[in-house]
């Protein structure tokens, strides 16, 4: 026996069991068993609780009491978690097993009737019967002892009381807990044999412990246990001796039904046949997700996000950051922010309408509204919130929404929270939008697009659109996310890029982006300004932005107004970069930091995307639902920061990397 060592101490647990007979007419008659795996100080009170249970059970008083008591070494012991546990009450047998047999499907079991019949042979078995679900075969040696799984516990704690009567529940799951664990077993199903229980439960790793309260009717001794065997036997050996003889230790082992785990603790009230989980659709949702490529993770970046980015402690050239003038770790900024703390400490304690007002959000209101050359600015805790709340404030009952088919999800979420009617125009296609309008002809209409779309990195068609709202008599709305540091000669945004003389009604934007922050804003005149900070829930009912943060896209909107050589440097990278792409033949334009390269099949563009990354190189795959199904990219973000160098090898790597 291996042992564990902690100093020169060996780590002992014991295993306690105890089996009661009643010797009638010459035959030995199992009357209660139990055993238990704990520390030497709790030998004596449970040895003491086993025969109380013993001499106490319904089926009569026992003759011969077998007490064993075994050392375990703490090495011997795997521990495994309880499987979670659901209930599901039932009002007759009949629909019991019928639930039996839908959850031996969701398990890949098709002949669960079959299987069913089988408890016919286990009234009489000690043990369990261990069945080849697929052939029906016996694989138990000794077909009327059948197979008995033992050596183990729940994780106990010295201050859990000892209890000398049977506690079907835990003891069922810290069974089954073990038996699912099994080499080659795919779940297990058990009718009690106790006629005072009726309940059962059906169990595997996919469905859990799946409790029914009614599987045979009340008085009847017919009951059993069958172990669902799958695969080649040359594991029924290892099965068995697992069975038999691993030592396990069961974590979270819920000790009555109105306690089960937190994991996955769900009750449901069949009254027929169908299984109603109220969780069902979340796992359906996800294996959906996992089917088609669609599945998101997440990704854990260990250093500052810039040009690059440390992994797992590798080096990554960070190619999908919206960072895009590479400011998040500007020693600058972040002074400012430490200074904003020093002076107004971390949060902000409430909502601008109430205590969450600082002088550092008027300032940077005011830098804001003086960057986009608009009469005043109001701040949003997000660029999602700015759109959500700026849209469904403005989008009235009675109001017509003009909305491009590739704006943003927060403008979609926006219109979604609107009482205005959406209207949905081609992508920056001003005729099918100007068709549009006139055919509704509304009295209060607005227009909303992207400035530069985050998918294609195109740049919506604003002198066009700017027209049409003069024309028309309607409002528009522009979202700079990324235009802001990135577009017009001085990263002054959209309005510049065109040489327009007026502003769009509404300028929003985000201090995620360029400004290297977080927070999301809205410029415009006075009177739309006062209209939000009335009407936008999004800005009204959630606590300002934390002081550090407001510093930061201060400190960065200066830098963007003093350093105008970054947008330059930014405006090289990019045409370097395309430039680069289009000599592989991979063809590629934008003026926006924003690169798509169209690769088609989702699962293609996980696995290009997957590909690059193990050569060093984080690029996102864009995909279903963010662009339309099919149509999915790799979306290449381009910095200020990013050197010739990087984006050489970028452009070669994924050059490689698509070609076959
Ligand atoms: N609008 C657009 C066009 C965006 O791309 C994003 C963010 N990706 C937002 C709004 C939301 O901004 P934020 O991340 O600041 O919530």
């Amino acid at each position: 026996m291996k042992n564990k060592y902690e100093g020169d101490v060996t780590i002992m647990m014991y295993s306690l069991k105890m089996r009661a007979s009643q010797s009638k007419s010459g035959s030995s008659q199992h009357i209660s068993g139990a055993e238990r795996i704990i520390n030497e100080n709790e030998i004596n009170l449970n040895v003491e609780a086993f025969i109380s249970r013993a001499m106490n059970h319904s089926k009569g008083q026992p003759d011969f009491i077998n007490l064993k008591i075994e050392a375990v070494t703490q090495d011997e012991i795997q521990y495994v978690d309880a499987l979670p546990v659901k209930t599901v009450e039932v009002l007759n047998a009949e629909t019991g097993q019928e639930i039996i047999l839908k959850y031996l499907e969701q398990i890949g079991i098709t002949n669960g009737s079959a299987i069913m019949k089988m408890f016919s042979q286990t009234y009489n078995m000690r043990g369990a019967m261990l069945l080849d679900v697929d052939t029906l075969e016996r694989l138990e040696p000794n077909h009327e002892r059948g197979l008995r799984a033992t050596y183990m516990d729940a994780v106990h704690n010295s201050a859990n009381k000892v209890e000398d009567t049977k506690n079907h529940f835990a003891e069922a799951i810290v069974l089954a807990s073990k038996v699912i664990n099994a080499p080659n077993i795919i779940g297990e199903i058990c009718v009690s044999d106790d006629p005072n229980y009726v309940t059962g439960y059906v169990a595997a790793l996919s469905i859990g412990y799946v409790r029914i309260t009614k599987l045979k009717d009340m008085g009847s001794p017919d009951g059993g246990r069958i172990f669902l065997y799958r695969g080649d036997h040359d594991k029924v050996k290892d099965c068995i001796n697992y069975l038999e003889h691993q030592k396990v230790l069961v974590r979270n082992v819920p000790n009555n039904p109105a306690t089960q785990n937190k994991n996955a603790a769900t009750k449901n009230i069949v009254t027929n046949c169908s299984i109603v989980d109220k969780n069902n659709f979340l796992m359906e949702t996800i294996n959906n997700l996992k089917q088609n490529n669609l599945y998101r993770t997440m990704n854990v970046i260990e250093s500052a996000q810039d040009s690059h980015v440390a992994i797992d402690g590798h080096d990554f050239i960070m190619m999908a950051s919206n960072n895009y003038l590479g400011l998040t770790a500007d020693s600058r900024i972040k002074v400012a922010a430490m200074d904003a703390i020093e002076r107004y400490g971390t949060g902000s304690g409430g909502s601008r309408l109430t205590t969450g007002n600082f002088t550092l959000h008027k300032e940077l209101e005011d830098d804001l509204s003086k960057f986009k050359h608009t009469e005043r600015a109001i701040l949003f805790n997000t660029g999602y919130m700015a759109n959500v709340g700026t849209i469904s404030a403005l989008g009235r009952s009675g109001t017509v929404i003009f909305s491009d088919e590739l704006n943003h999800a927060s403008i979609i979420d926006g219109c979604r929270l609107s009482r205005a009617q959406v209207v949905i125009y081609r992508h920056n296609d001003m005729k099918d939008l100007e068709n549009n309008i006139k055919k509704i002809a509304p009295s209060n209409g607005l227009i909303v697009t992207d400035a530069v779309f985050s998918m294609d990195g195109d740049i919506a068609n604003l002198p066009a659109i700017m027209e049409l709202t003069k024309k028309y008599n309607l409002l528009v709305m522009v979202d700079e996310a990324h235009s802001t540091g990135v577009i017009g000669g001085t990263g002054h945004g959209i309005v510049e890029h065109f040489g327009l003389k007026s502003n769009p009604d509404v300028l929003m934007g985000t201090l995620s982006k360029s400004l290297a922050s977080e927070g999301g804003y809205v410029c415009g005149s006075q009177t739309l300004i006062d209209y939000l900070c009335n009407k936008a829930r999004s800005f009204i009912f959630s606590t300002s932005l934390a002081p550090a943060t407001i510093a930061a896209a201060k400190a960065a909107l200066n830098v963007l107004n003093t350093e105008p050589e970054r947008v330059k440097r930014l405006h090289y990278n990019i045409e370097y970069f395309c430039k680069h792409l289009n000599h592989y033949g991979i063809n590629t334009n934008t003026e926006s930091a924003i690169v798509p390269i169209i690769i088609g099949e989702e699962e293609r563009a996980l696995k290009i995307a997957s590909e690059l990354y193990n050569k060093g190189i984080y690029i996102s795959a864009i995909r279903y639902p963010t662009v339309a199904k099919g149509q999915a990219r790799l979306r290449a973000a381009i910095m200020a920061t990013h050197t010739e160098d990087d984006l050489n090898t970028v452009a070669e790597k994924i050059n490689r990397t698509i070609k076959p």
